[in-house]
């Protein structure tokens, strides 16, 4: 039997590039189209409002010069990165792109900023004078604000964003005001709601001084709170690559990664023994044990030891004894032996329901978020194109 190829989303998808070690052991499917359908699909959720793109941190580890391309295809023309060398290297990609720094100002940085067409989402005050100076000099720039509602986090205290005068904003073309919610992805948190109402609150009365373009409050999760929470843009990240930003409904977004490891050696056993490190698991009749080429090193959490789930195709077997670096042992005992032949590869994030994503990081106590930049360089990557 054929190793078992990860299922296309589509027939003719294309591998566009690739990053880590060509040819090696184990590979990382990014699958670009099913990128693009995920954000369509949160613009519909949005409806009237802005759908952005969060790409910071090379896009959750999946590759911005791959991913932002995919979302511009898509339509998204706002992106957010947090850092000013992440908006120079995005500004490079994309030149048309509306790009916008979560980090707000580097001290010093206000031309290098401005030159590049990227909007800092300014958090104190001494930042916001500093740029309005700036744009008093050389023209108005364009900047975003970034409020403190109950976060703590970065942000303008309500009162320090109200006490800006006209005077004080004077040189700046504010775009944006925004502000970051604590518990989005708890629908039923009662901060939600205390949040939206603080900061739809405050809007008005920022007005008269400030001249308001766009408010966004939500990120992924906060999309699926309702309407209410829209404002005019709203700021996904992990839903865009996979994860399920509506928590106790079946996953709106499609699938995006899939961490897959070659099958190196099939381990007949038929005596009791120990398998991996500190002998954690204990084999006692006839066992198979498939020894695949995925390990910490490359992303799988080692808290997966005795846990995790691999899947050839829609077959399941148990991850069985300690991940190490490179390598983990699967117990697949119950598959057919010609299915599980060494070469074969087989999916250990993504692929499958135990395997998912989200699955995966709530067994080791995390967010999706943590699993996608965890992932490790050395998995070959492959980019299946779009095909619009
Ligand atoms: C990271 C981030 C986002 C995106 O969050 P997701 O949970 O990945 O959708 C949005 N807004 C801010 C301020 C962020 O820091």
């Amino acid at each position: 039997m054929a190793p078992a190829p990860h299922p296309p989303a589509m027939p003719d998808a294309q591998p566009l590039a690739s990053g880590g070690i060509a040819g090696g052991d184990c590979r990382l499917i990014v699958d670009l189209g099913r990128v693009a359908a995920n954000w369509q699909r949160l613009q519909k959720e949005a409806g009237a409002a802005t759908c952005a793109a969060v790409v910071k941190a090379d896009a959750y580890g999946l590759g911005m010069a791959n991913i932002a391309p995919a979302l511009a295809g898509a339509g998204c023309t706002t992106f957010f990165v947090a850092h000013l060398a992440e908006g120079l290297a995005l500004r490079r990609i994309l030149p048309a792109a509306e790009i916008y720094l979560l980090h707000g100002l580097t001290p010093g940085a206000e031309a290098r900023t401005a030159e590049a067409r990227l909007i800092p989402i300014l958090h104190r005050r001494d930042d916001v004078l500093a740029m309005a100076q700036f744009g008093r000099r050389v023209g108005p720039v364009p900047v975003g604000l970034q409020i403190d509602t109950g976060m703590t986090r970065l942000g303008l205290e309500p009162a320090a964003a109200l006490g800006l005068t006209a005077a004080d904003v004077a040189g700046l073309e504010i775009k944006l005001v925004m502000s970051h919610l604590a518990c989005g992805d708890e629908p039923e948190h009662a901060k939600n709601p205390e949040q939206r109402q603080a900061f739809a609150a405050l809007l008005p009365q920022l007005l008269p001084t400030l001249p308001r373009k766009a408010a966004s409050l939500a990120a992924s999760h906060g999309i699926f709170l309702g309407p209410e929470y829209h404002f005019d843009m709203v700021r996904p990240g992990v839903a865009l690559y996979g994860a399920n930003p509506h928590p106790g409904h079946p996953n709106p977004m499609a699938e995006v990664v899939c961490l897959q490891g070659k099958i190196l050696q099939i381990r007949h056993v038929d005596r009791p023994r120990t398998v991996g490190y500190g002998a954690t698991h204990h084999l006692h009749g006839p066992t198979r044990i498939a020894t695949v080429s995925i390990g910490y090193a490359d992303g799988y959490p080692r808290a997966l030891s005795n846990r995790g789930f691999a899947y050839l195709g829609t077959m399941k077997a148990p991850v069985v004894g300690r991940v190490s670096m490179d390598l983990l042992t699967v117990d697949v005992t119950a598959l057919p032996a010609a299915a599980t032949l060494p070469g074969t590869f087989v999916d250990v994030i993504g692929g499958g329901a135990d395997a998912a994503l989200d699955r995966v990081a709530a067994m080791v106590d995390t967010v999706p978020h943590n699993i996608l930049t965890g992932l490790g360089r050395r998995p070959e990557r492959i980019y299946l194109g779009c095909t619009e």
